[in-house]
């Protein structure tokens, strides 16, 4: 029999988005429950994205580390490398932090619904429980978070030395050769993961760049240290048919650099994008509205189309990312407990968790060139820091954009070790309107990389410290 419940908020998807969105609804006083397939809730990213993936890069650093310290006059032997223990590693933090987030649950008392959810009506979900048991659950209000999952690709789906993020994850085997494709920040993550442990990797990407979005004078230095560490990278290159043989997957590939257009390589991942998980929730029977890419349209209070329903995080599209997914999250829930807020984020911080780290915040170069929008853009290079001295990680650059009349800081880029820690800072002073000597005029600690954001400003106004740069006498 059919378990009957009502509730005042349901949320389908307890992945970043779906879980802060419950918490925070649970905080205001509503009633909630939060339903997701997985014993806690977690969702793609500590299951099988930015948390796993993170511990694994972790590891990939230690070698690394351990590697560069020949230049201190410290050898280490390479290291044995204990795939179970690895596994078993990340899979203690992917339990303890989901442990983690099913106590906040039940301290903040959200109803755990572990099950799959469809919407019979817009305010009737029926949900498939694990054990099979099915509820139906009314409630005034929705947030569907059901996330995205990895496009698949083209000339062969199946096949067991195919990888998608997920399986990549799994870290089955290090296998000797492993081809890319797509030069996106999940492919050369895990590229830099699988490089450290011993793979050979190449990286085959279609369009002229690596990282697309980003500006091209902070990818440059990661590329430079990418090559170095990766058997090859291949731009403006097609996979244009892959095989199974026995001893691997024979790939085609077209591209002015392709040296064997018939190359075999032990496992290919394919990390060539995202696509919303819009189908089979029964939206049919609701008003909500897909674009033609299957993201759900929502307004800057997070709702449909549908008055019951809202919809955040990757479902939407925009920056498929953990942090904004919260923070759409938060405010859905807010609209919902009757505030008046919208989601109008001056800045969300991209990370690129590589070695060295690529972030960036509010408004790009490139972006800034394509409006053809006026600003003023300076650099800090990081040979000129003597905390990068240190670190022996001198090929770092900080990068400042700012409004030419107002000096209002617009935008931050920023490429080394750390930056995905420093650009918060960045971000902090978009959201609060600062200008550039607000930045040069906060007593930075020394030495660290964050006076490198400090310098930057400086170099606007030719005051930076450690760069000789002097204003043109026409400015
Ligand atoms: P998701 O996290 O996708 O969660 C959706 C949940 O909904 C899932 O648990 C799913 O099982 C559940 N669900 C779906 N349909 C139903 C249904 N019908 N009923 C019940 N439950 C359902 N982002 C970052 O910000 N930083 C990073 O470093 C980063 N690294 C990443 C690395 C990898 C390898 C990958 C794949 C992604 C990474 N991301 C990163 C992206 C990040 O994981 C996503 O942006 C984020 O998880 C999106 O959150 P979400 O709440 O929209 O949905």
């Amino acid at each position: 029999m059919t378990d009957q419940k009502k509730t005042q908020l349901a949320v389908i998807g307890g992945g970043p988005g779906g879980y802060s969105a419950a918490f925070m609804a649970a905080d205001l006083g509503l009633k909630v429950a939060l339903i997701d397939v997985e014993e806690n809730p977690g969702g793609v990213c500590l299951y099988r994205g930015c948390i796993p993936s993170k511990a694994l890069l972790h590891v990939a650093k230690v070698i690394n580390d351990a590697r560069e310290a020949a230049h201190w006059g410290l050898k280490f032997k390479e290291p044995e490398i204990d795939l179970n223990r690895v596994r078993e590693s990340t899979a203690e933090v992917i339990r303890q932090m989901t442990n983690g987030l099913g106590q906040l649950c039940k301290a903040r008392q959200v109803e755990y619904i572990r099950g799959l959810a469809t919407y019979s009506d817009s305010q009737t979900l029926n949900i498939v429980q694990q054990d099979g048991n099915p509820i139906r659950l009314q409630c005034e209000a929705s947030i569907l978070a059901a996330g995205s999952r990895p496009t698949r690709f083209g000339p062969l789906i199946d096949s067991p030395n195919l990888m998608n993020s997920t399986g990549a994850l799994k870290l089955e085997e290090i296998p000797k050769s492993l081809l890319i494709i797509g030069g996106g920040y999940i492919g050369l993550e895990l590229g830099s993961v699988y490089s450290a442990l011993g793979s050979k990797v190449t990286v085959v990407e279609m369009t002229d760049g690596l990282l697309p979005g980003a500006d091209r004078d902070l990818v440059k230095p990661l590329q430079f240290i990418m090559e170095k560490r990766f058997e090859q990278i291949l731009l403006n290159t097609k996979v244009t048919d892959m095989k199974e043989q026995k001893n691997g997957v024979k790939v085609t590939m077209e591209g002015p650099n392709v040296k064997k257009p018939n190359a075999i390589f032990d496992k290919v991942l394919v990390s060539v994008g995202r696509k919303p998980n819009s189908s089979g929730l029964g939206l049919e029977n609701t008003q909500i509205k897909l674009d033609e890419r299957g993201f759900i349209i929502v307004n800057e209070q997070m709702r449909t189309d549908d008055p019951h329903i809202f919809a955040i995080g990757d479902i939407v599209g925009g920056a498929m990312l953990a942090h904004k997914a919260t923070h759409e999250g938060r405010v859905a829930a807010e609209v919902i407990a009757g505030h008046n807020v919208a989601f109008e984020p001056l800045a969300i911080p991209a990370v690129v968790f590589t070695d060295p780290e690529l972030a960036w915040c509010g408004l790009t170069e490139t972006q800034a060139l394509k409006e053809d929008r006026a600003i003023s853009v300076t650099r800090f290079p990081w040979a000129a820091s003597g905390r990068a001295a240190t670190l022996n990680r001198s090929e770092g650059l900080t990068k400042l954009i700012t409004d030419p009349e107002s000096n209002q800081i617009l935008g931050m880029g920023i490429v080394g070790n750390g930056a995905g820690e420093l650009i918060a800072e960045g971000a902090l002073a978009i959201e609060m309107g600062a200008v550039a000597r607000d930045l040069d005029l906060t007593i930075h600690p020394h030495p660290t990389l964050s006076e490198t954001l400090m310098e930057s400003a400086g170099a606007l106004f030719g005051q930076s410290t450690h760069i000789y740069r002097p204003k043109k006498k026409t400015e």
